[in-house]
């Protein structure tokens, strides 16, 4: 049965799907109830419905996404944006309101522009990694894209949801320079340099004349980006990737203080991947053993032979102080596609693949999900090992098997963890967003937030920034009513609602998981 827009009758409905069709064509627009399915979140119990799209449409150029902005405010209806829709355990395509309409760009999907000197690339937003991969190769292969561990995202929506990667760009969000946006009135809005008629310096200077706006597209629910610069690297002569081994948490202290320092000093370039219960053998293969408390650390060097060679006995000499760690390199040229043989040596080099979805690795085969809890803790060592502790206990107090990392930057530390459960199962489903609710609370009370979240629990990780009596919450609600004040577009995103919508969310403890 479909799934209506709120407060729109049948016929209503069937007005606003022929003013769909008229603007961009029947190929564009789907109505029909069981092609919606496939826009629910794989990784939420299967026969859910709490998240339903009553349509989907898909523009092909930014004029179009004008005017489909323009129709869902004369018919009063909700917009949500997905550039691929493959943000699958944080909602996938599907929008926080049921009965939205999702703009799904996966139809705008070229490289704009490629510039081989400033090393940067222009994108629509349904560009896939894969994508940009392939263009960056098909131009000469000079520059390098970070990457995330899936190719089949897109470069907007990732970086837009503060995706990371790992190689020297890894911050995604903070690579992205210039933005075309849709403002919810259906204007156009160029950011930063770009906000002067044709100047050149819109991909390549990172701030504005004033306040920057750029921040306020990212995870939010204030315009549907159709362009962005996003920076690149250049190709190194040589490519190493390095490992870290060692047991247990007593060293990962250790393993953390050396990695910072190595990366304030400029040593290490990229962002440190450390995970437990992984084994990695002398030709970098690596081998997953639950259970066990080996830990292994990736990170790769970038340059010059002789840079790298200088940068690796420093790094020697910087670790030799650790009892009981040993390091690994893998050597690659920087012109060398094929040298890179498993998924590890190829996403710090920017080469993506799906081999994280191997069906083989899942406990559920393809029918896995699994529920991702990231928290963010600083980058000092004994933060890393007390948020590592934490993150175990509450594992085991909720009965959870887990799998996890510690993405490492020069300040932060990103606490990335993972559960697989049965989606086909509803009380497994329910049990498993239970506990992911108790848990963001309880990490919240020892001072620790996501950085990211699924649809479930927006509100409730929203309503954790409360300084200030929820300063940030009330200053960003203000800038939707002005900005949006049909409140069409993504409502609920990040915890924002539009003000007709506001009293009807729920205090996050009554909200049902599934
Ligand atoms: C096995 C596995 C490994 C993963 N590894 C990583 C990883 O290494 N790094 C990582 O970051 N993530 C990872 N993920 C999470 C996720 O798969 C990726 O982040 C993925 O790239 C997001 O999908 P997308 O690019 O299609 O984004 P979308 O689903 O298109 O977008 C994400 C959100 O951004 C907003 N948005 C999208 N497009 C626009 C737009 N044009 N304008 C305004 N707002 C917009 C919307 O709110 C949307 O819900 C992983 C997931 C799995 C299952």
């Amino acid at each position: 049965m479909t799934t209506l827009p709120a407060g729109l009758s049948r016929p209503e409905f069937d007005r606003l799907i022929a003013a769909f069709v008229d603007a961009l064509g029947v190929e564009s627009v789907i109505a029909d109830a069981t092609r919606l399915r496939e826009y629910r979140d794989p990784y939420t119990y299967r026969e859910s419905d709490e998240f339903d799209a009553a349509a989907v449409v898909t523009p092909t150029t930014t004029e179009q996404v004008q005017a489909v902005v323009r129709i869902a405010n004369r018919f009063g209806v909700h917009l949500w944006t997905i550039s691929q829709g493959r943000n699958n355990t944080y909602g996938g395509p599907a929008p926080r309101l049921r009965g939205c309409v999702i703009v799904s760009l996966r139809e705008m999907n070229k490289v704009v522009e490629i510039d081989d000197e400033l090393a940067y690339a222009v994108v629509e937003p349904g560009v896939r990694w894969f994508d940009l991969y392939e263009a960056l190769q098909a131009s000469g292969g000079r520059l390098w894209s970070s990457i995330p561990d899936l190719g089949w995202g897109s470069v907007v929506g990732n970086s837009l949801d503060y995706g990371v990667g790992y190689s020297p760009n890894g911050d995604h969000a903070s690579q992205l320079c210039g933005m075309e946006v849709v403002l919810p009135d259906g204007s156009v809005l160029h950011t930063g340099m770009g906000a002067a008629t044709g100047n050149a310096n819109w991909h390549t200077y990172p701030h504005a004349f004033g306040p920057s706006l750029e921040g306020l597209f990212k995870q939010s629910n204030f315009g549907i980006v159709t362009k962005v610069g996003v920076w690149l690297m250049r190709r190194p002569q040589r490519y190493t990737v390095c490992w870290v081994r060692f047991v247990g948490l007593d060293r990962l202290e250790h393993v953390v203080e050396a990695l910072r320092s190595l990366m304030h000093e400029g040593v290490v370039l990229n962002l440190p991947m450390l995970n437990r219960g992984l084994e990695v053998d002398e030709h970098g293969m690596s081998v997953v053993v639950p259970g066990s408390d080996a830990w292994s650390g990736r990170f790769a060097l970038y340059g010059r032979a002789t840079m790298i060679d200088t940068a690796y006995a420093i790094i020697e000499e910087e670790f030799a102080g650790i009892d009981g760690v040993q390091l690994i390199r893998r050597d690659f040229d920087g012109t060398d596609h094929s040298g890179p043989s498993n998924h590890d040596e190829r996403v710090q080099r920017g080469i993506p693949d799906m081999d994280l979805l191997d069906p083989n690795m899942l406990p559920f085969g393809a029918d896995t999900a699994h529920l991702d809890l990231s928290p963010i803790g600083t980058a000092r060592g004994t933060d890393t090992v007390r948020l590592q502790k934490l993150m175990d206990d509450l594992y085991s107090r909720h009965h959870r098997a887990s799998v996890g990392g510690i993405l490492l930057n020069k300040r932060h530390a990103l606490h990335v963890s993972t559960t697989f459960y049965d989606p086909r199962d509803p009380a497994e489903a329910a049990a498993v967003f239970e506990a992911y609710g108790q848990m963001v609370d309880e990490l919240a009370e020892a001072g620790y937030l996501p950085y990211r979240t699924n649809l479930q629990n927006m509100d409730r990780v929203a309503n954790k920034f409360d300084f200030g009596g929820g300063a940030q919450l009330r200053f960003v609600e203000t800038l939707k009513d002005a900005i949006d004040p049909n409140g069409v577009l993504a409502p609920g995103k990040s915890g924002i609602w539009p003000r007709a919508l506001r009293q009807d969310q729920a205090v996050p403890e009554e909200k049902g998981a599934v």
